[in-house]
């Protein structure tokens, strides 16, 4: 993608503000160099190609540290904030000591957590560095198989520059709430999106009502956890990640917690350990039952990609069909953008334009009406989006069946 295609699907979308990614990958960084210009004073950015449009830009990267803790290799991503293409290359200049910015787009680096914001915080207090999916299994500040138990675990005397987590795709503000030791924090959304599919971008997305869109404005609101401009999230469902519940694939064993408790964490098929998902992971380390709501949370509503809406009621299986995007393409002009269709839009003035069928299945993801096969040991969850949602009836062995099967 470049960023001609990124401020056309943003627009699209109905996204303000979207983050570079990957500012550290020198050939992306001299791309933004010549295609952004900053707005005005904000520190944020716009394209050079078409300043109409209203799309802005933020600095923003992500890295993985890898490094040893009593024996055992540690691997966590995160997100780096900054204000500008000037603070970007100085941290770019001190990471390239640590490892290859050239090699992948999300560099891996032989540092600390802590010697990371370290660094990060040095170049500028502007910049913020945030534990990015803090519950993906690989990868994450509380991942099963390679993260901590604790923030202070990892971030050590760093954690005071630690503001904000990003709950990523698999997890969303309820399952975050079970733990007090993450109150003072706030949770953020982003999509993650470092594919080619234009259609992956706003997935998720935090929704902010702020006087003035500048970068200081953004990080003060992020930093201060202020539920007068922090609105709201917009969450996927996270039983749609591939490690939701804890499962042996090979058996079609998946089961919630307890009942994987239940079973000493062993496939009751074959007797071989469980691999264990997201939820399994949270109920360890909760303090608090599943369905606590702290005072005055920002709020968050669960939606999911109308092109993935879409795709599933036609039954085609590719998300760029043709098909798809001529029913996708006519909700837009009539509506504007895609969060007004999923959020605003009524099934009466839906029904005109597209089938009632799409309609109808917009509104039940919005009202949380379409239920969720949940993922585990690396399948994806599925979407069942006319089946009737009955919570706690989940099956312990489920057949696997092609998204068809549900229409
Ligand atoms: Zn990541
Ligand atoms: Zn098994």
């Amino acid at each position: 993608m470049n960023i001609t295609e990124i401020s056309r699907f943003a627009k699209i979308k109905g996204l303000g503000l979207v983050g570079t990614g990957d500012f550290t990958h020198p050939k992306w960084f001299s791309e933004l160099a010549n295609e952004l210009t900053e707005d005005s004073d904000t520190s944020l950015y716009c394209s050079k190609a078409h300043p109409e449009s209203p799309v802005r830009y933020m600095l923003t990267a992500e890295v993985c540290t890898i490094y040893p803790v009593d024996g055992k290799s540690k691997k966590i991503h995160h997100v780096i904030f900054t204000p500008s293409l000037e603070t970007a290359a100085q941290i770019s200049d001190r990471l390239e000591k640590h490892g290859s910015l050239d090699a992948d787009g999300r560099p891996i680096l032989d540092m600390t957590s802590p010697q990371l914001v370290e660094e990060i915080m040095q170049v500028s207090d502007q910049n913020e560095v945030i534990p990015a999916h803090i519950w993906t299994p690989w990868f994450s500040l509380f991942g099963a198989f390679s993260g901590f138990d604790t923030i202070e675990d990892c971030y050590q005397d760093m954690t005071r520059h630690i503001h904000a987590l990003e709950t990523g795709l698999s997890s969303d503000p309820p399952m975050n709430w079970r733990l007090s030791s993450l109150d003072r924090f706030t949770l953020i959304s982003n999509s993650d999106c470092h594919s080619h599919w234009p259609w992956r971008i706003g997935r998720e997305a935090n929704v902010l009502e702020l006087d003035r869109l500048t970068y200081t404005e953004v990080l003060d609101t992020i930093r201060k956890k202020d539920p007068e401009r922090f609105k709201f999230t917009i969450e996927t469902n996270p039983a749609y990640g591939k490690y939701h519940w804890t499962g042996h694939r090979k058996c079609n064993v998946s089961l919630p917690p307890q009942e994987a408790k239940k079973y000493g964490n062993h496939c009751p098929v074959c007797g071989r350990k469980l691999t264990r998902g997201v939820d399994q992971r949270i109920e360890e380390l909760a303090d608090r039952p599943a369905d606590y709501v702290p005072e005055n949370p920002i709020g968050y509503k669960r939606l999911l990609p109308l092109s993935e809406i879409i795709t599933a009621v036609v039954g085609v299986s590719y998300q760029g069909a043709k098909k798809v995007w001529s029913i996708y393409n006519p909700l837009i002009a009539k509506f504007g953008d895609e969060y007004t269709v999923l959020i605003d839009a009524s099934k009466e003035e839906m029904s005109k334009i597209v089938d009632s069928r799409i309609a109808e299945a917009i509104i039940r993801v919005r009202e949380e009406k379409a239920k969720v096969i949940p993922g585990y040991d690396g399948v994806y969850g599925q979407l069942a989006l006319f089946e009737e949602k009955q919570e706690d009836s989940a099956p312990s062995k489920p057949k696997q069946k092609s998204m068809a099967d549900f229409m």
